[in-house]
């Protein structure tokens, strides 16, 4: 029998958007805010939620009425998800009252989603003269419990969008926690229908919203964001646009390499060492440094250390993206004309390399992090302990 998977939007604030997903006896709530009023109708819901039912199997029962053009789209979003993995995410009924929302695109401005990464800076400096607002997202790359990072990254974000002459949407959602305990990958599956979800709560002040491409045209791969996918999650009120396929990242930070608020204001890391903005020594900050110094701007950015660390580089463990940012730098540099015999050595090195070396290098690195591990062990046992001691002596 196939399950059933229900959806019910709570009444919220004018800033805050909740709904209960449920299938069976998992029930999870997800909450949505932000710094501007939110939409408060059901059709924000469709996009996270017909992923969840997908994975699972269950036909999908929303409780309240869902545009028309948004369901008719999520028909044709679960036709390429399940093309993409046709094991993990199944073909499901969606049962929803469908409405059709007359909304004029006057008076509402046009968004662009925005980490204060490459790709988002590609995608806001380009469309500058159409966008109107930028969109961070607490809860997606940086955990909700991360505090601390999200200020330092919205202070950061607030200067960039003000350089920028744009203000800056201020969200904050536990969908990835939501999405993650129903199931789903966020690189394979969630991402782009979080991001549809924020997209369709901002429908008030934007009319379309542009979502910055994580891969090049070139190196597109079923992915939870896609030029294939994303634009299923627009409705009447709200367009959504994937954008900057055309470019490769030594090409995009070429675009901006001299872009005064791109330089105060880049973020890259997903390390965050010790909690910095950017850690200046994992392999994306690396990559970065590198597309930087291929535009011929090196020392302009001021979030990312001027010199690259070449013996770290060679010394640092490739995962596969690791090994395809190398050859992108390095065809980076024929397509942008850069000579830099240093840098191509470096780059070659890394996709010469072994492939025992570099497991070898990634033993090392498991090695090097052992006694920081085996400390937050002992922290953590020891804190149980003494709750445990502060219990027996109440
Ligand atoms: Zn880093």
């Amino acid at each position: 029998m196939v399950d059933v998977m229900t959806v019910d939007p709570m009444v919220g604030t004018d800033s805050e958007v909740s709904a209960v997903l449920a299938i069976g006896k998992r029930k999870r709530v997800a909450r949505t805010s932000a710094n501007v009023p939110l939409v408060q109708s059901a059709t924000p819901w469709l996009a996270p939620s017909v992923l969840v039912a997908m994975r699972h199997e269950a036909d999908l029962e929303i409780a309240g009425p869902v545009d028309e053009m948004a369901l008719a789209g999520a028909e044709r979003a679960q036709a390429v998800m399940h093309g993409w993995y046709p094991a993990q995410m199944r073909r499901v009924a969606v049962r929803a009252d469908s409405v059709e929302v007359p909304v004029s695109a006057e008076g509402r401005g046009v968004g662009c989603f925005f980490s204060g990464g490459v790709d988002s800076f590609y995608s806001a400096i380009k469309h500058s003269d159409e966008i109107t607002h930028l969109i961070f997202i607490h809860g997606f790359d940086i955990g909700l419990n991360n505090e601390d990072l999200a200020d330092r990254t919205r202070t950061a974000l607030r200067a960039a969008a003000a350089d920028l002459g744009k203000p800056l949407i201020e969200v904050r959602t536990n969908l990835r926690q939501v999405h993650t305990g129903f199931g789903l990958d966020w690189e394979a599956h969630s991402h782009g229908s979080l991001l549809a979800h924020v997209a369709q709560v901002l429908g008030g002040q934007l009319s379309k919203i542009y979502l910055p491409a994580s891969f090049p045209a070139t190196a597109m791969v079923p992915y939870a964001t896609h030029p294939d996918l994303d634009l299923h999650w627009s409705s009447t009120a709200v367009e959504l646009v994937h954008d900057g396929v055309e470019a490769s990242r030594p090409q995009k930070v070429a675009a901006f390499a001299h872009n005064d608020a791109a330089m105060r204001n880049l973020r890259v890391c997903w390390y965050n060492r010790e909690n910095d903005y950017n850690c200046g020594k994992c392999e994306k900050c690396i990559r970065t440094m590198m597309n930087i110094r291929i535009a011929g701007a090196s020392g302009r950015c001021s979030t990312l250390p001027a010199e690259i660390p070449w013996d770290l580089y060679a010394r640092t463990y490739m995962t596969s993206g690791g090994i395809e940012s190398a050859q992108e730098n390095l065809d980076g540099m024929r397509e942008l004309g850069y000579d830099d015999p240093q840098l191509e050595a470096a780059l070659r090195g890394v996709l010469d390399r072994p492939r025992l070396t570099n497991e070898l290098l990634h033993m090392r690195k498991i090695a090097a992090i052992a006694p920081a591990f085996a400390e937050f062990l002992w922290t953590q046992m020891t804190s149980v302990r003494e709750r445990r001691m502060a219990r027996a002596t109440q």
